[in-house]
């Protein structure tokens, strides 16, 4: 599976926006971004030009990809499967990307971040309905219920986690003692806590 090997902070940094993509250390002052709130390889939070419609559709795309950490064959294709449904493509696209098993671990609070949450799918700590789940792009449905592994309940990077989750969303409900999540309901856009114009990225591909 391929995935992006390089800084993350380069790309907060890149769209000018925090977007959150390492846990607790996004909200320490070891943030790269608040160090240094302009693009690599400039030295200004001066941008070079000024953004067309064209680029800001295209940043707004860049960004969501990059808060979940999907390459861009695999969001084109998040976007095609949305196109295909009923109802808002956008709001389908990001339901889409909520739902996927290493997001929906991350906002059950079982890892720090994304990236740590598809490190921790990806080496076979969780159970999806009772069964081996290592995929991280994995669409949860409803009434799917998340497990840690027997072997993985003593990994600190989950309680850790755990103990510092606070906003767990209401289409999710976790067992802090049992390790055990599900999801009630599907998540839709009300409950996506985010800042993003989902509608920029219809626009880009609709061109
Ligand atoms: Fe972005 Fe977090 Fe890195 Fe700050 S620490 S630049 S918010 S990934």
């Amino acid at each position: 599976m391929a995935v992006y090997r390089g800084s993350v902070c380069r790309l907060c940094r890149r769209e000018g926006k925090k977007l959150m993509l390492k846990g607790e250390r996004c909200k320490s002052e070891k943030c790269s971004f608040d160090r240094r709130p302009f693009p690599p390889g400039l030295r200004t939070t001066k941008r070079r030009r000024t953004s067309s419609e064209y680029d800001t559709q295209l940043r707004e795309k860049q960004k969501i990809r990059r808060i979940y950490g999907v390459l861009e064959k695999q969001f084109r294709l998040y976007f095609q499967k949305a196109a295909r449904q009923e109802g808002v493509t956008g709001e389908s696209l990001l339901i889409l990307l909520e739902s996927r098993f290493d997001n929906v671990v991350f906002r059950l609070g079982l890892a720090p971040s994304r990236n740590a949450a598809r490190q921790l799918v990806l080496h076979n700590h969780f159970l999806l309905n009772g069964k081996k789940a290592n995929i991280p792009s994995q669409q949860v449905a409803e009434g799917d219920v998340i497990q840690v592994k027997e072997k993985s309940k003593n990994l600190n990077i989950i309680h850790e986690s755990l103990r510092l989750a606070k906003d767990i969303p209401d289409w999710l409900t976790i067992d802090k003692v049992k390790l055990t999540g599900s999801m009630v309901r599907k998540p839709d856009r009300g409950s996506i806590p985010m800042d993003i114009q989902e509608q920029l990225v219809v626009e880009l591909y609709s061109k």
